[in-house]
């Protein structure tokens, strides 16, 4: 039976299992390894008929900002080829901004769908936390994880994500609630004012001046429009990027502990006794970043800091800035942000760990408190580079971000204009 997603080609970040296809998460860990099932989503997309094309680059095991973290190969920016597309779904919104494929999928624990968005100009969205079953979705930070969709339009991210969200039996983390149409909401919603928080603490230091610019025309446009603008505080913003490293290392620690080189994994040659085989496979396997988080994850929840400092805390944080947002969501219908603190860097040009972990400073939090968010195109740097808008949304409120990035698609051309590649 014909559906109305028959024959439309998608990207896959290559960190959801499709069957026979090979899986790598863009780590020598999984270089050889073939999946044997298909992932809910997976399955979800080949119901309707859509066409899986290709597997899309990607941080190592979704870790990072650039892409820079593959263990194959760099993507680069089709606006601008030495520069960075983002990460860590690189690979996806690259495809999607130089024209290769129209829709794909990425991953999103702390940006990894909006940030790269906002760096290739695209369209990419996160639901809720839940919404989207993550079963056969290569785990990085179970609690934080959550598939999201790219695409040139926020229609066209919509009817994706109403395809893949809904409850399944096999996570028992995704949601039992019932998933609204998405497109009916952002028709029926179209023309109504709305009430928008725009936090101090996104615009402060930090923020490059053309991101600044953008984002505040953005944010005046919705003003012509008639919708009410409120000055809001999100005073918790400063210690996301604390609480995201601390929680998502440690279930990055547990979850990567089953690449061991027994099973389905990369096995050192070098190895002459069982122990050995354990830690040359994962010395050798794992690159840098991912080793760096799991030392990071395991220190972290070593029993003498566990409580005295690191993961009971960063719980806490989580939940002073769930607090923080819902205590917002009180006075408004979505929260405006920037998506970036600026826009694509040059390949290689952050040089320190710390460097690339601040570039999530906008997105993490959004994570942390399982909140649906969406970056759109907003416009672009004197070097023609792309800026994103975020828009944050109530839980299980997509419909609301969703329509208020449309009606701001509608009125500018930004969407529509291409690449120095794929034009
Ligand atoms: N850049 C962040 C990190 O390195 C977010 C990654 C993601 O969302 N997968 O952890």
């Amino acid at each position: 039976m014909l559906s109305e997603y028959d024959g439309i080609p998608i990207g896959l970040k290559d960190i959801f299992s499709e069957k026979g296809q090979p899986l790598t998460c863009a780590s020598k860990m999984l270089e050889h390894y073939v999946s044997p099932y298909d992932a809910t989503v997976v399955e979800r997309l080949k119901a309707a008929g859509m066409v899986l094309f290709g597997r899309l680059n990607m941080d190592e095991f979704a870790m990072g900002s650039s892409s820079e973290n593959s263990a194959f190969q760099v993507t680069h920016n089709p606006w601008d080829v030495t520069c960075i597309p983002g990460g860590s779904s690189s690979g996806s919104a690259a495809a999607v901004a130089a024209g290769e494929v129209p829709l794909a999928l990425g991953t999103d624990t702390g940006g990894s769908v909006r940030q790269p968005a906002a760096l290739c100009g695209v369209v990419g969205t996160k639901p809720t936390y839940g919404r989207i079953s993550r079963y056969g979705i290569a785990a990085f930070a179970s609690s934080l994880d959550q598939a999201g969709v790219f695409a040139r339009t926020v229609s066209g991210a919509a009817a994706i994500l109403k395809l893949l969200c809904g409850a399944d039996p096999k996570d028992a983390t995704s949601a039992r609630r019932e998933v609204p149409d998405f497109c009916k909401e952002i028709q029926n919603n179209r023309g109504k004012k709305w009430t928008l928080g725009v936090p101090e603490e996104y615009f402060g230091d930090g923020l490059d001046s053309e991101v600044k610019e953008a984002v505040l025309a953005a944010v005046d446009f919705y003003k012509q429009q008639g919708y009410t603008i409120k000055p809001i505080r999100l005073e918790t913003l400063e210690y996301g990027i604390s609480a995201y490293y601390i929680i998502a290392t440690a279930e990055a620690s547990s979850n990567l502990a089953r690449y061991d080189g027994v099973r389905y994994t990369y096995r050192s040659p070098n190895a002459k006794t069982t122990e050995e085989m354990f830690s040359l496979s994962r010395s050798e396997g794992f690159g840098s970043e991912v080793k760096r988080r799991i030392l990071l994850g395991l220190y972290v929840l070593s029993s003498v800091e566990y409580d005295a400092y690191y993961y009971d805390n960063a719980q806490k944080v989580r939940r002073l800035i769930y607090n923080d947002f819902a205590e917002a969501f009180k006075n408004v219908d979505a929260i405006v942000t920037p998506t970036s603190p600026a826009p694509a860097t040059k390949i290689g040009a952050k040089s320190t760990p710390l460097s690339v972990y601040l570039s999530d400073i906008y997105t993490v939090s959004v994570n942390l408190a399982g909140l649906p968010g969406i970056s759109i195109p907003c416009g672009f740097s004197k070097s023609n580079l792309p800026i994103g808008l975020q828009l944050i949304g109530r839980p299980f409120d997509e419909g609301t971000p969703l329509s208020i990035a449309e009606a701001f698609e509608g009125g500018h051309d930004f969407w529509e204009r291409r690449s120095r590649i794929g034009s």
